[in-house]
């Protein structure tokens, strides 16, 4: 998937902040330059409407956590959310309900399987297995405590604005193709209603879910957005305490082990930090303490992983010192390589 091109640039075990800003912008822009050419990979089109999104789109996003952006190519463009939602509809429910509530009710294992599989409620007894997976996204959801579907939906639509610091509106040409057409997700949760593991109606829940998907991003959306899961829930944009460093911290640890689909071990062996990806295009990968990533390019590999943000986010991975896993020598400077 990586082709390992990223292995030339050394790869920094940097601890504490990001390297000094102009620095940044210039690998930001030079990640950007090595991928914009790249046309491998395929449009989602399972959803009919996103078959139609411009294969060259391409923007690429760095926020830190004090709120400075360094951005280059289309980080105004926007896209439907899709399954980034995901994370931060769970960071939510975490804030509301606690560590072991959403442990118990959803769980936090990888199911090795695609993110739509009906196979892996069955095979696991009725669990939705993580809340990354639609099954587990449905179910997660259904938790955000609410009287009504659409008291749930505003709660929801709320929440993920809090966590961009504006507004984020519904794309409905995007939730009415996706709402037409998905018979697999209505599915799941009648299947997970019938393993007694999902309270309210299935079908508004879902409902509630597909529009969550539709909400409208840009890559700088996603990149404030992530950059507030690694300042301890503090948007850095409005200085709003969104979650706590709590909520964050377990939002994370989901991240990494199921964030970018069934591809989630192979991601974290060649980048080392938690991330969400969407099948419209969207990556956010965030390194905790520092600042995120945001991307959007919408040519997919075949789990649904955007194949340029995965590469531009590789890039910087080595090139800032990213990887959380990245090993130093008690007594080394900061920057000393730890080459791999
Ligand atoms: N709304 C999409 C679905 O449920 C999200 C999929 C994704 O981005 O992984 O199929």
């Amino acid at each position: 998937m990586f082709e390992h091109d990223a292995v030339d640039v050394e790869q920094r075990a940097l601890t504490g902040a990001l390297p000094p800003r102009s620095h940044v912008a210039e690998l930001v822009a030079e990640a950007h330059a090595r991928y914009a050419g790249l046309d491998e990979g395929e449009v989602a089109d399972y959803i009919p409407v996103l078959g139609a999104a411009d294969p060259a789109r391409f923007g690429l996003s760095v926020v830190d956590i004090e709120g400075t952006s360094h951005e280059v190519g289309g980080v105004g463009d926007t896209f439907s959310i899709q399954s980034i939602s995901k994370a931060f509809v769970f960071a939510l429910v975490c804030e509301e309900l606690g560590h072991e509530a959403v442990h118990d009710r959803v769980g936090v294992n990888n199911t090795g399987l695609a993110f739509n599989s009906v196979m892996a409620i069955e095979l696991n007894g009725g669990s939705p297995m993580n809340p990354m997976v639609n099954a587990g996204a449905i179910a997660t959801t259904a938790l955000v405590p609410a009287a009504s579907a659409e008291e749930r939906w505003e709660l929801v639509r709320g929440g993920l604005s809090r966590f961009a610091g504006r507004e984020l509106e519904l794309d409905n040409t995007v939730y009415r193709s996706e709402a037409e057409t998905n018979h697999r997700n209505r599915a799941i949760g009648r299947l997970l209603q019938s393993y007694g593991r999902l309270d309210p109606d299935p079908l508004e829940t879902v409902d509630v879910y597909t529009r969550q998907c539709a909400l409208s991003v840009t890559a700088h959306d996603l990149a404030v957005m992530g950059a507030t899961l690694a300042a301890g829930g503090v948007n850095p944009a409005t200085g709003e305490q969104v979650v706590s460093a709590e909520v964050c911290r377990d939002t994370l640890t989901v991240l990494a082990s199921c964030g970018m689909y069934e591809r989630s071990g192979e991601w974290l062996f060649e980048i080392g930090l938690p991330a969400k990806s969407g099948v419209s295009g969207g990556i956010v990968a965030v390194a905790p303490g520092k600042g995120a990533v945001g991307t959007y390019s919408p040519l997919l590999d075949p789990a649904g992983n955007s194949i340029r943000g995965q590469r531009a986010c590789a890039y910087l991975s080595r090139a800032l010192g990213l990887n959380l896993f990245a090993s130093i020598h008690r007594g080394a400077s900061e920057l000393e390589a730890s080459h791999v």
